[in-house]
């Protein structure tokens, strides 16, 4: 089989699985934005994946990330940053990607407010299991932060993203995303904000972020491979 064809088949297999999943929690087609994650992956691969139809990418890393942006640069690809974010990268930052995950404090949305030239859309990084090993930000930090962002000019606070704890089993997983979802509806009714993104699910835990509301989901292994 054809490189093409394979890729073909990986990103038909992964959209089976988000319409599944919408369908099961009785969601419209298509409410779901699939993002690549396609840090450690060959700019010759995410080509592939651009000209099946995969149209959003996901990187972590800045400098691998701005490379790649180079080598692409003939493909239509809208780049989110979802990885650490350090505070003196902001301004190339805000110069190469459209959205940013990872925010977690008003620091940076603050610096990306002020060294953007065009609306850049964030999305605050909630840490529901408080792990040490991961940024973001408590569930009960989350609302305050959402709402002090909304206040800069020329960036765009639009909802949460999250990495739970790796969970095997499903009950477990939606009920960390039901937290976060909750956070969003609680968020909202508080500061009387318009939030409407919430970037859950990776490959392991898709099916569970869907069923809790994700509207992006970052997926890399069971789209791309294994990452070298
Ligand atoms: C690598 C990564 C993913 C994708 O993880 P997989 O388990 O390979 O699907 C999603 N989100 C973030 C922030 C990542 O760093």
């Amino acid at each position: 089989m054809s490189q093409q064809l394979k890729v073909q088949e990986k990103l038909e297999a992964i959209r089976s699985r988000i319409r599944l999943a919408e369908i099961q929690a009785g969601r419209p087609a298509n409410s779901v934005t699939l993002i690549g994650a396609s840090k450690k992956q060959s700019s010759h691969l995410i080509a592939l994946f651009n000209e099946a139809g995969l149209r959003h990418c996901g990187e972590n890393y800045l400098q691998e990330a701005i490379e790649k942006q180079a080598a692409l640069n003939s493909h239509d690809i809208e780049w989110h940053f979802i990885g650490q974010i350090q505070s003196n990268k902001t301004k190339l930052i805000a110069e190469h990607f459209t959205w940013v995950h990872g925010i977690d404090r008003l620091k940076i949305a603050s610096r990306l407010a002020t060294q953007s030239t065009k609306p850049i859309k964030l999305l605050i990084q909630i840490n529901p299991d408080e792990e040490t090993s991961k940024g973001g930000v408590p569930l009960s930090e989350g609302a305050e932060l959402a709402d002090q962002i909304a206040q800069l000019d020329n960036v765009e606070i639009r909802g949460f993203m999250t990495i739970p704890q790796a969970e095997k089993k499903p009950d477990r997983q939606k009920s960390t995303f039901a937290k976060v979802h909750e956070l969003l509806v609680q968020t909202n009714q508080r500061y009387s904000l318009d939030l409407n993104q919430l970037s859950m699910g990776m490959s392991g835990d898709l099916e569970a972020a869907v069923s809790e509301g994700a509207t992006m989901v970052r997926i890399g292994t069971d789209l791309f491979g294994a990452r070298k």
